[in-house]
């Protein structure tokens, strides 16, 4: 498979010197949806952490009603239909829905309820795949009680930069009759388009991270949003097909990305899982994750109105040198 890139040049004349300056862009398609994203020169756009997240979240922590001793009290119930204990406990996590619900079945896991502040140096492969557990186990009963709600997601918003309203860290999945304009994308995709793609970037090897075993993991050719890194699983389609060693290896490969983001300086990510419906051929169940800006007072939003209004990402951290910066975790 060839991939598609494009160099623009912008041309201009300096301010004081008078000297020409040449900036070039690339733009590059994506292999498998076709959109277009733009690679900038290194602007030091994302810096690192320097705000006082610890400090913050004591301060938010009163009024959290995803912490201990308010969980219970503040959060809703599931529909007996779908769960009669109301909520499902795996480990440490906890999943209940989401009272200010995006879907028919909106639903919100926290990692633990103790965990009100959990930068992501620290969230550990346990942590993960109980929180993961109890979404697969949300979207099982769902389809069980819903049949025609198959289209599932499991995604996050991780700190107030990503569209978080709430600090405690959580995963949430929304299940739906229809799919979202990604999932409806990534399922036209053909099946040969999504093996031609893997097989390329395992040849190329600049973006590809591993492959755990049964899922392959790369940061993208053409990301939306910054560090963009995706793992796709070959065999299934939907999170309801995923058996405990699945869960598990894809929270370790989760983890091993969230640990790097935390090397390179970043605090806030978005996530999502995109489900076909069970049974779907062809389709490898894949997910997307990356970075958004850090929380601080005068901060600059990653999401422009490239990302927002015209669907097309624009980045400068370099696909290729956020691979090189984090494959290390991802060696066997
Ligand atoms: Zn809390």
């Amino acid at each position: 498979m060839e991939f598609e890139r494009t160099r623009l040049v912008a041309e201009m004349v300096a301010p004081g010197s008078g000297e020409l300056i040449r900036t070039e862009v690339e733009v590059r398609v994506d292999p498998l949806t076709g959109h277009t994203s733009r690679i900038l020169p290194n602007r030091g756009l994302m810096p690192p952490n320097d705000f006082d997240l610890e400090a913050f979240a004591r301060e938010n922590e009163e009024r959290c009603p995803f912490c201990a001793g308010r969980i219970e009290r503040l959060t809703p119930n599931l529909p007996p239909a779908v769960h009669p204990a109301g909520r499902m406990v795996q480990g440490e996590a906890v999943l209940f829905p989401n009272l200010h619900a995006y879907s028919s079945h909106s639903c919100v896991s926290v990692y633990s309820p103790r965990l009100h502040y959990l930068p992501l140096g620290r969230i550990t492969e346990r942590l993960m795949e109980d929180n993961l557990s109890t979404q697969v186990q949300y979207a099982k009963a769902v389809i069980g009680a819903d049949p025609e709600s198959r289209w599932s997601s499991i995604n996050a918003n991780h700190m107030l930069p990503s569209g978080s309203s709430l600090f405690h860290p959580h995963l949430q999945g929304i299940i739906d009759v229809s799919p979202t304009t990604l999932q409806r994308q990534l399922t036209d995709v053909p099946a040969e388009r999504f093996d031609d793609y893997l097989d390329t970037e395992r040849h190329a090897g600049v973006r590809f991270l591993g492959n755990s075993g049964r899922v392959h993991w790369l940061v993208s050719f053409a990301p939306i949003a910054p560090a963009e890194v995706r793992a796709f699983v070959p065999g299934l389609g939907s999170p309801v097909e995923l058996d405990e060693d699945l869960v598990a290896e894809l929270a370790d490969g989760l983890v091993a990305t969230l640990n790097s983001y935390a090397e390179l300086g970043y605090e806030s990510f978005n996530l999502a899982m995109y489900g076909a419906p069970p049974g779907t051929l062809g389709y490898p169940l894949n997910l997307r994750i990356a970075c958004r800006s850090n929380l601080e007072s005068f901060y600059r939003s990653d999401s422009t109105f490239l990302e927002r209004l015209h669907w097309e990402g624009a980045v400068d951290l370099a696909p290729e040198d956020v691979a090189e910066r984090i494959r290390d975790r991802f060696r066997t």
